[in-house]
């Protein structure tokens, strides 16, 4: 089969492979509808994660199961199914409690920018949709595989909901679609900070009411202008920066919530700081797992459109230049035909 391999930072080629086979009685083997670059996957690309040996790409996946192993009994071949990049039980006392990403036994899926992809824990990690889905929809369900599901972890952890003024710091995808959690979720003002014309577009479209162009302390200042003074309820985090995370942070009204999503990359949160913040913050991997049947639900109903992220489509053979028009930021977001 044809899969994506990165050998070096700026250097991603896709190559002959051995198509993935069942390792375990738990897995499941399924065809690729359709693939994506995460912007995660630009950490290593530029050199900020480092690489020892070559690495089969991508996280993100849609399909068509194709074969189980003996003990899987939730999905079945011919199914379409959406999963997360992390494969969980579904059972154990964290899933229970909402926490797939923290599962006791989570494997990372990887891998899936190629044809065939091996998804462990089948039973617990995949969420089959009612018939095969129309193929206009499937850009949303691979929006809901990582990004989607990401954006509205954020959401939920800085506790947005009615009434309240949220602040998204990033206009990647995770941070777009966390305006449309957050429109979801009924918050009364979104403000997306973000100084990409065409990305501010789209969080208008996704339910945006203010952008800020500025950011760091600027951007601070502008989110306290537009609050009273206080700082808004609740901020999502989808960078992983320093900054990043101290901007969410002094955003942040006395007693609000910040939700981080953004891979953290050499972010030392000074101890005085969050002292005197009096902000509750929580985040990390998303329990995508947890949202998917309701977030699979409002996409087949066209509740939501999270595809729109999707600005750019390409055969799997060039997802070389899916990387560098993600690294340029000529397109938001990739989506790779296998
Ligand atoms: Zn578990």
């Amino acid at each position: 089969m044809r899969a994506t391999i990165m050998h070096a930072p700026g250097d991603v080629r896709v190559e002959d492979r051995d198509k993935p086979t069942i390792q375990k009685p738990t897995d499941a083997v399924i065809k690729l509808a359709a693939a994506c670059v995460c912007g995660s996957d630009l950490w290593p690309y530029r050199g900020a994660d480092k690489i020892s040996r070559p690495v089969p790409m991508g996280h993100e996946y849609v399909g068509v199961v194709e074969e189980v192993g003996a003990d899987v009994k939730n999905v079945t071949p011919g199914q379409f199914v959406v999963g997360s990049f992390i494969a969980s039980d579904n059972t154990c006392e964290i899933c229970r409690s909402g926490y797939q990403s923290g599962c006791v036994h989570r494997q990372g899926v990887s891998g899936s920018q190629a044809e065939y992809l091996r998804v462990p824990l089948a039973d617990g990690t995949l969420v089959a949709t009612p018939g095969i889905p129309d193929a206009d929809k499937v850009p949303s369900l691979l929006a809901a595989s990582d990004v989607l599901g990401t954006g509205w972890f954020a959401a939920k952890a800085a506790q947005v909901g009615p009434g309240k003024t949220v602040a998204v710091v990033g206009d990647g995808a995770v941070g777009l679609l966390g305006v449309l959690a957050a429109r979801q979720m009924g918050a009364e003002r979104i403000i997306a900070m973000s100084r990409h014309t065409d990305r501010q577009a789209l969080a208008r479209e996704f339910g945006a009411t203010d952008i800020v162009v500025e950011r760091g302390d600027a951007g601070v200042k502008k989110i306290k202008e537009l609050t009273g003074g206080l700082g808004a309820h609740s901020v999502l985090e989808a960078v992983g920066t320093q900054e990043s995370m101290l901007q969410a942070i002094h955003a942040t009204r006395a007693g609000g919530h910040v939700g981080f999503v953004g891979v953290s990359h050499d972010v030392s949160l000074p101890g005085r700081d969050l002292f005197s913040s009096h902000v509750h913050l929580h985040g990390g991997p998303a329990p995508v797992r947890q949202y998917l049947p309701d977030l699979i639900d409002l996409i087949l109903r066209g509740d939501i459109n999270p595809g729109k992220v999707f600005d750019l489509e390409l055969p799997l053979e060039q997802a070389a230049e899916a990387y560098k028009a993600m690294d340029e930021r000529r397109a938001i977001k990739v989506l790779l035909r296998p």
